[in-house]
């Protein structure tokens, strides 16, 4: 197996999750090139989580899904499970190893993309449903990226879909994004270069995200939705002014 095959089969494991977050234990790591484990935990796309709260039994070849329970024996912590399915098994010893686990997500997908393309991620990025935001790629527009799961999990910009396994792979034990197909894609927008925001739509967008940070209690929302956009805090300020005028003459209904 190759590191790239790791990549291929970490990916379809988030693909393939139903809230974009899964668990991997250590027996299943191994079977991947220490070079891409390493690569993975580097970046982040794999972090450690809780250990397991239950585990499959292996004492009474019938696969039960039991409690883990804890205890110290001999200044050292031991676990177990006690398995009810033969009368002759009782307590089954666990290896503290199969309890370690290690998750990833679409959520650590979508900041290790916006940090490798250097874009902002928005903060409190309200999450759809399969659906996560990296952030605003400038080129010659700018354009909003976001992270989805449709077949597999792909990129989502300007009107186009992009694979993500078509663009990230493992090279020398490290990530590699394709920035520049990402970039043309911006550049190039899908559907005849219409834009794909007009600019009562954008001053809209923009309120509504200044909206949402102030009720989480930010003072500092243009500043911040300044550094998402990347534009001025005075933008910011023309683009809340126009939207209020917007929605007050009912322009709005129309767009
Ligand atoms: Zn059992």
């Amino acid at each position: 197996m190759t590191g790239n095959d790791a990549l291929e089969a970490l990916l379809a494991r988030l693909a393939a999750s139903y809230d974009g977050s899964v668990f991997f234990s250590v027996a299943d790591l191994r079977k991947w090139p220490k070079v891409a484990v390493s690569a993975f935990q580097k970046a982040e796309l794999l972090k450690p989580a809780a250990p397991a709260v239950s585990v499959t039994c292996n004492g009474c070849g019938q696969h039960c899904s039991m409690p883990v329970e804890i205890v110290a024996e001999a200044g050292r912590s031991a676990a177990f499970v006690v398995c009810d399915k033969r009368e002759d098994i009782n307590r089954v010893d666990v290896p503290l190893e199969r309890l370690e686990r290690w998750q990833a997500s679409c959520e650590a997908m979508a900041a290790f993309l916006a940090a490798t393309l250097d874009i902002n991620r928005p903060l409190n990025v309200a999450t759809q449903v399969k659906r996560w935001d990296v952030g605003r790629l400038r080129s010659k527009r700018v354009e909003p990226v976001v992270l989805t799961i449709v077949d597999g999990l792909a990129l989502e910009l300007a009107g186009h879909s992009v694979p993500l396994d078509e663009v990230l792979s493992l090279k020398g034990g490290r990530l590699e994004l394709d920035r520049q197909r990402l970039v043309d894609c911006v550049d190039n927008p899908a559907g005849g270069g219409r834009a794909s925001e007009s600019g009562a739509q954008r001053a809209l967008r923009i309120a509504t995200r200044c909206e949402q940070l102030k009720e989480t209690g930010s003072r500092d929302f243009r500043e911040v939705v300044a550094r998402e956009e990347d534009v001025s805090v005075e933008t910011i300020k023309k683009l809340l002014t126009k939207a209020k005028l917007l929605t007050s003459t009912r322009i709005a209904k129309e767009i």
